[in-house]
């Protein structure tokens, strides 16, 4: 029966990452709740069945039914990591709920950061309050093991930051993984993600120069890392 719960699961992060797309593209600009969605280029708006996750996309090959314009296949694939995302998420238990606002709140920063190389604070507020409350209910339980794992990783962005060679986001992000989960997950989430960048960074002609939006491929890390469990 385990994989009826699975595949629920899926389905229900496929939607919540297609409405943290649309959360991402209204933001500051209009109503994300209750408003329709509207195609950004025609303006139509769409209907039930052009907004199921990953289905319509396949359905319309990726383009607007109305103008025919090219949806790009980062909304395709941000659905189907967010099914992977809430996997494993049991949502009768109180804690699981922290953990899927925990994990909406860094796909938000994820999706920001990806489109504009940075995200609002606000986003991840959510996923901070939760992992210094859990911190602060575990600070007993902190050992010399995980001080260890996570103090020279804190220092590294800590410093990298000042330097500003990589955004104050990653070093957010890392406070909110060594807290809410530990030390030891954050830094194998961060590990998954670097390989992750570096395969992508081998495999096409990114330039060095360019900057690189880093949360997306921490979240990549963060699902690998969930899954593993
Ligand atoms: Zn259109």
């Amino acid at each position: 029966m385990k994989w009826i719960f699975g595949i629920s699961n899926f389905l229900i992060g496929t939607c919540l990452a297609s409405h943290a797309c649309v959360i991402i593209e209204r933001l500051g600009k209009e109503d994300f709740i209750f408003s329709r969605s509207k195609c950004t280029n025609c303006n139509q708006q769409l209907c039930l069945l052009d907004e199921i996750p990953l289905i319509s996309y396949l359905i319309l090959k990726g383009r607007c039914r109305y103008c025919k314009i090219h949806i790009p296949c980062e909304y395709f694939l941000t659905e189907f990591l967010g099914g992977f995302a809430f996997y494993k998420i049991d949502f009768s238990s109180i804690h699981d709920i922290c953990t899927a606002i925990v994990l909406f709140s860094l796909l938000l920063a994820a999706i920001s950061d990806y489109q504009v190389q940075e995200f609002d604070i606000t986003l991840v507020l959510p996923a901070l309050v939760i992992s210094l409350q859990h911190i602060m209910n575990n600070f007993y339980r902190i050992s010399t093991t995980d001080l260890i794992e996570f103090l020279p990783i804190f220092l590294f962005f800590l410093f990298e930051t000042v330097r500003k060679k990589c955004g104050s986001g990653d070093l957010i992000v890392y406070l909110i993984l060594s807290f809410y989960f530990n030390s030891k997950f954050a830094n194998l989430t961060f590990l998954t993600a670097s390989i992750a960048l570096l395969i992508v960074f081998l495999g096409s002609k990114m330039s060095k120069k360019e900057p690189v939006a880093f949360i997306p491929f921490i979240y990549i890390g963060l699902i690998i890392q969930l899954l593993c469990k």
